[in-house]
């Protein structure tokens, strides 16, 4: 039960200055509407935060509109100054960072530390790609012109993030588009707008110039959405959410031909060979299953063992998840946090439930919700009796593990790929052969060898499949964000005879 304090009365919001505005060209404004955000830890309220409609999106796009032909004449080196001048404020404020992510998110502080760090780690990144943004210049087959090409911004982007990671999908999605020279309007998920608040309160402080970047908050996300890719001046949306919603913005993008990057669902394999190290595999999947308590695109979804370690695995598993202290994200001991809201944690219970009468699944640890304030379930492990069932590819997003046990190589390879999702597969073995050759056939977008966790601002993150398109990170994220202009040159080899 979410219990209202007065608004806007957490301490932690004006003692980091969090602006609870939308901030449009350059000013943050009240809409005179609001809505809640609540602390998953508590169920209370923490803030009211302005609640924006299709209008402030419209103006919102108009600003990134104006702002953009300036933004992209800037020289690199400039734009990269005002990015390492973000970075360095950024970093000053990782303290207040990490207090607002865990106090909206409900995340373990210590995750919010590391989200943080990972987060400008990207902004550091692509600070250090701006100047290295090129084009080519070659001759045409036959002699006749010259074939040159630059790259160029794809224009105002809108940036819709989800609240599972607040700060992460912000500054890796807003990184690579400000690196490219597109302006951004960013709408972030409405459980967790005042990470991504403070994030654009530290640009603007930066120096970032008016309209490049702004910042809608709303309850009703597709009020916002739809009216935005509508608009011909749009030219980007960059989604990371549910692969339903992710599909319906492809259909809506459809319209107006809109550069497109999605980040959806997942359904993780996390596949453990008979040579595998054992206590590391279980230490990764520990890990990979059970932070931000299950709520990752990339969380290990089916845990396939070799029949030869599986009882081993099962064992050692069980007991470091027995382990794992449930609670508050502020207090330094707890390592598993709540879900964020009820309808997750009930919607988690029922999932356990029907995973045993319909799937056959033994219950090995937890099960249940925690009778306290806010929305806790307690760490679960269960062994499914078999794999065919159609419960074992819905993404649990939940701190629930699913334990299945296979006899070959090939049936765990074939498991692992039977699903329409293709984001984040794992395995582990020490055979380096096997390593190559799985990894080569595993349907996915990225595979982690004997590592559960991957994420890195040079590396190309994303999903094949049901699990998106595009690629965030690397250079491929910059890519997304940028086209390609070919210049074809006559040249007349006879003017200096
Ligand atoms: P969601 O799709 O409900 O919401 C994500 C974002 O979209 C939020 O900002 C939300 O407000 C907005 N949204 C919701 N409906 C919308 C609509 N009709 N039009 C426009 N925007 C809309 O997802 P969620 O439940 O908040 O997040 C969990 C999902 O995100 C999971 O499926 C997870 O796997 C996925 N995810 C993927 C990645 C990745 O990189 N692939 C990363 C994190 C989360």
């Amino acid at each position: 039960m979410v219990e209202p304090l007065a608004p806007r009365t957490h301490s932690l919001l004006s003692d980091h200055k969090v602006p609870l505005g939308i901030f449009i060209g350059g000013a943050w404004e009240e809409t005179g509407r609001e809505f809640s955000v609540v602390n998953p830890s508590t169920g209370s309220v923490i803030a009211s935060v302005s609640d924006g409609d299709a209008s402030d999106a419209v103006r919102a796009l108009d600003a990134a509109v104006a702002a953009q032909d300036d933004w992209r004449a800037m020289a690199p080196r400039a734009r990269a100054n005002l990015f390492h001048a973000a970075h360095r404020l950024l970093e000053s404020r990782a303290d207040a960072f990490a207090d607002i992510m865990t106090l909206e998110s409900g995340k373990p502080r210590a995750e919010s530390v590391g989200e943080f760090a990972l987060s400008i780690g990207f902004f550091q990144w692509y600070a250090e790609q701006i100047a290295h943004i090129h084009g080519t210049y070659s001759s045409s087959s036959n002699g006749g012109f010259r074939v040159m090409t630059t790259k160029q911004p794809v224009g105002p982007a809108l940036l819709i993030t989800p609240w599972n990671f607040p700060m992460l999908m912000n500054a890796r999605k807003g990184g690579a588009a400000l690196a490219a020279g597109c302006t951004v309007v960013f709408k972030s998920a409405s459980e967790t707008p005042l990470t991504a608040a403070l994030f654009v309160a530290t640009l603007e402080e930066a120096g970032f110039p008016a309209g490049v970047v702004n910042l809608i908050h709303t309850s009703n996300s597709a009020s916002i959405s739809a009216p935005l890719l509508a608009d011909p001046r749009l030219r980007k949306v960059s989604f990371t959410g549910s692969t339903g919603v992710g599909s319906t913005l492809l259909e809506q993008a459809a319209r107006n031909i809109v550069n497109t990057s999605m980040e959806l669902g997942g359904d993780g394999p996390f596949v453990v060979l008979d040579d595998a190290d054992v206590d590391l595999a279980v230490r990764e999947a520990v890990n990979c299953k059970f932070r931000n308590a299950g709520q990752a695109c990339v969380a290990a979804n089916r845990i396939i063992l070799h029949r030869d370690i599986a009882e081993e695995f099962t064992e050692k598993f069980v007991a470091a998840a027995g382990k794992l202290e449930v609670g508050d994200g502020f207090d330094a001991s707890v390592v598993v946090g709540p879900l964020i809201n009820a309808r997750q944690r009930d919607r988690t219970g029922h999932l356990v439930e029907d995973f045993q009468s319909a799937a056959g699944a033994t219950l090995l640890l937890g099960g249940k919700a925690i009778d306290r304030d806010g929305f806790f379930f307690e760490p679960t492990v269960m062994s499914f009796p078999d794999k065919k069932h159609d419960f074992c590819n819905d993404e649990i997003f939940a701190p629930v593990a699913a334990l299945y046990t296979v006899d070959s190589v090939a049936e765990a390879l074939e498991f692992a790929n039977d699903t329409h999702y293709g984001l984040a597969a794992y395995l582990f073995t020490r055979d380096i052969s096997r390593a190559v050759a799985l990894s080569e056939r595993l349907d996915f977008g990225m595979v982690g060898v004997n590592r559960g966790i991957m994420a890195e601002p040079a590396a190309p993150f994303g999903g094949v499949k049901s699990s998106g398109l595009g690629r965030e990170g690397g250079h491929e994220g910059l890519e997304d964000f940028l086209e390609t202009k070919y210049i074809a040159l006559t040249v007349d080899e006879s003017s200096f005879e």
